[in-house]
């Protein structure tokens, strides 16, 4: 662990566990809307969203859960999964409770399906999260294990600190949000993982009770309109998702809309909470995945959850030489040079899009749970 400076001069800031929020409006019949994400839930006083953290409360909608958490972790970037940007480096990951879908495969469900307060066992501030991170040598933050589209003004906060502290800021989010409050959110943020769960209507609205069209929205809307670092996830789910038409189509679509350069990652399933039926994604299907989208254009395509040398590394698309070499989240080898944060081949000099340094970092596969009460003022 590196030793790195702790953020002295960051503000206190209180924890309050309710806290105001600002998209939603009152409706002719009493209840109150909440604009945060597609689902626009309608409540009445006392009723808690589908994501369970956003309540009516006193005529407004409140997030229930700001300054408060599931858990603290550093963990390799490479595990959000980020490939092009900070490779090597440690990020400090958190979740509170909640979520806006309602994936049945949900890999994380003990938390985002949380309907207990007891899951939220470290009350931190946004302070002592940027204070944490620079004791711990992270280079950012990262929300994750549930979505920060349902956390949204904590999340901000949370950013504005790191920030404030020489930290980027990180959401793993399923994309599912209202333009507004997108808009905000990633006006605070640094770098994303967006899942994109599957490429047809039916898959998000019988398996994740939600809607297709939103994600593919966000998507484009970060490409065109922030000059946030975004990167793809799909989690191939056998039988569901994974058939060569619906590779093909989506591929093509990420080509058109996106792009050449954005990462995408094809993850391997596990028989997970509502999902016990189906059996875990053959490695073989995670290389087709990955062989329809470069057949179809994409530069950068990566295999996750597996042991997977070549799909676990970075080639140049210019001339084809090896940039960075992988050994599950081990970066084995590093043939790129560094310039103001852009990566270059050193073999033929095409550029590599993402943040890249001068070198990597070196925390490896490492994964270490941190108490963040240790890091209190
Ligand atoms: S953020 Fe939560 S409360 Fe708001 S619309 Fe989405 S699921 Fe409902």
């Amino acid at each position: 662990m590196a030793d790195a400076p702790l953020g002295a001069s960051l503000p206190t800031h209180p924890t309050h566990a309710t806290h105001a929020t600002q998209y939603w409006h009152r409706l002719d019949d009493g209840r109150v809307q909440c604009d945060v994400c597609p689902r626009f839930c309608k409540l009445r006083d006392g009723q808690r969203g589908l994501c369970f953290v956003r309540a009516a409360e006193g005529g407004e909608i409140v997030l229930a859960t700001w300054g408060r958490s599931s858990g603290f972790c550093v963990d390799p970037i490479e595990k959000k999964p980020l490939a092009h940007y900070l490779p090597g480096t440690p990020i400090l990951s958190f979740g509170t409770a909640g979520c806006n879908l309602a994936c049945e495969f949900c890999q994380n469900w003990d938390i985002s399906k949380s309907r207990e307060n007891d899951t939220l066992a470290d009350a931190a501030t946004p302070e002592t999260i940027a204070r944490a991170a620079l004791a711990l040598g992270c280079r950012s933050v990262a929300f994750t294990y549930n979505d920060p589209t349902v956390f949204l003004e904590y999340a901000i906060d949370v950013a504005d600190a790191c920030r404030a502290a020489g930290l980027a800021a990180v959401a793993v989010t399923a994309g599912y949000i209202c333009p507004e409050p997108r808009r905000e959110l990633y006006a605070h943020l640094d770098a994303a993982n967006v899942d994109l769960k599957a490429f047809s209507e039916e898959f998000y609205r019988k398996i994740c009770h939600g809607h297709l069209e939103p994600v593919k929205e966000t998507l484009v809307y970060l490409k065109r309109e922030t000059r946030v670092w975004f990167e793809i996830t799909t989690l191939l789910i056998p039988g569901e998702n994974d058939s060569d038409a619906e590779l093909d189509a989506m591929t093509r679509w990420i080509m058109d809309a996106l792009g050449p350069d954005v990462p995408l990652h094809f993850t391997a399933f596990h028989p997970d909470y509502r999902m016990l039926d189906h059996r875990p994604t053959p490695p073989a299907t995670l290389t087709r995945a990955r062989k329809i989208a470069l057949a179809n254009g994409l530069h950068y395509v990566y295999t996750g959850n597996v042991r997977d040398a070549a799909g676990g590394s970075t080639s140049c698309p210019g001339c084809g030489a090896l940039v960075i070499a992988r050994d599950g989240y081990e970066i084995t080898a590093w043939r790129l040079d560094s310039h103001l944060d852009t990566g270059a081949c050193a073999a033929c000099g095409t550029k590599i899009p993402g943040r890249f340094e001068a070198r990597p970092g070196n925390w490896g596969g490492r994964r270490r749970p941190v108490r963040l009460a240790n890091f209190a003022p």
